[in-house]
């Protein structure tokens, strides 16, 4: 499933090729996905220019002139450049077709993504307007962990993926950082210590940060044929990586079912 670096590196991976440039034609091949595609919007975006193709938590932002493309990848939804003529392949949903001769084409076999559309700003969309602090921004740090955690008894990873409290931060990022924090998944989130709070703020950004770095050399897959964002499985610490020795101390990862997720810790590193 992408996660928040999935989508920013999709984010940079198109924003060359969208900026400036117009809209000629919308097509909505098969509207049935998350929420079913309003095609109003096929006439609302037509002829105009794309100004910014911005980011809040997981939904992609296409600003234009007449109103604002929010776009979700959901499950298994991917987006690529192409030119235009490329014939579509199954699960090919929407093609946003540039003055440039290239086509923005949205795949998505599982239709969990969604494309909805709004002329009001998209920070005030129900669907938006609730999110959290980004946490790769300077207002998701330690004291604002040490606020939300103080009165919630609920463990400190479920915690830290729960979207109301803290944005973009998925099953494998949470383990990451947990790891990477020292903190036990399984913690209630009111037994952090400030210092604590300050180490897992740093370590949920430190992880989200290397994930976009490392998804940017893979830029190349989102304008090419070939969709798959790749998730850099090597460079992590524990997530899926149970029986295998810590990369830190040797003793063998971890593994448990917490919440319905499986969840990945080293119980010598983490306290
Ligand atoms: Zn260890």
């Amino acid at each position: 499933m992408p996660e928040l670096p999935e989508v920013e590196t999709t984010r940079r991976g198109i924003e060359p090729h969208v900026l400036g440039r117009r809209i000629d034609r919308l097509l909505v091949h098969d509207r049935r996905l998350r929420w079913p595609v309003d095609l109003t919007l096929i006439a609302a975006v037509a002829g105009s220019s794309i100004r910014r193709a911005g980011r809040r938590a997981k939904y992609l932002l296409l600003e234009t002139e007449a109103g604002t493309l929010i776009l979700h990848l959901g499950m298994s939804g991917s987006l690529r450049i192409l030119p235009t003529s490329t014939p579509r392949v199954a699960h090919d949903h929407v093609d946003i077709e540039l003055d440039s001769g290239q086509t923005l084409r949205f795949n998505d076999p599982r239709r969990f993504g969604s494309l909805l559309f709004t002329t009001a700003d998209p920070s005030l969309h129900p669907l938006l307007k609730g999110l959290a602090p980004e946490p790769l921004e300077d207002d998701f740090n330690g004291e604002y962990l040490w606020k939300i955690t103080r009165r919630r008894a609920v463990a400190i990873k479920q915690l830290v993926m729960n979207s109301r409290l803290v944005v973009g931060v998925g099953n494998i990022y949470a383990s990451e950082a947990l790891f990477r924090a020292r903190v036990r998944p399984r913690r209630p989130a009111r037994s952090l210590t400030r210092v604590e709070c300050a180490k897992l703020a740093r370590a949920i950004k430190a992880t989200l940060a290397m994930a976009v770095k490392v998804g940017g050399t893979t830029l190349r897959d989102y304008v090419g044929a070939d969709g798959n964002p790749g998730y850099f499985r090597q460079r992590l610490y524990v997530y899926e990586r149970d029986g295998s020795p810590c990369r830190v101390c040797g003793k063998p990862i971890k593994h448990f079912t917490q919440g319905g997720r499986s969840t990945y810790w080293c119980s010598n590193c983490q306290k």
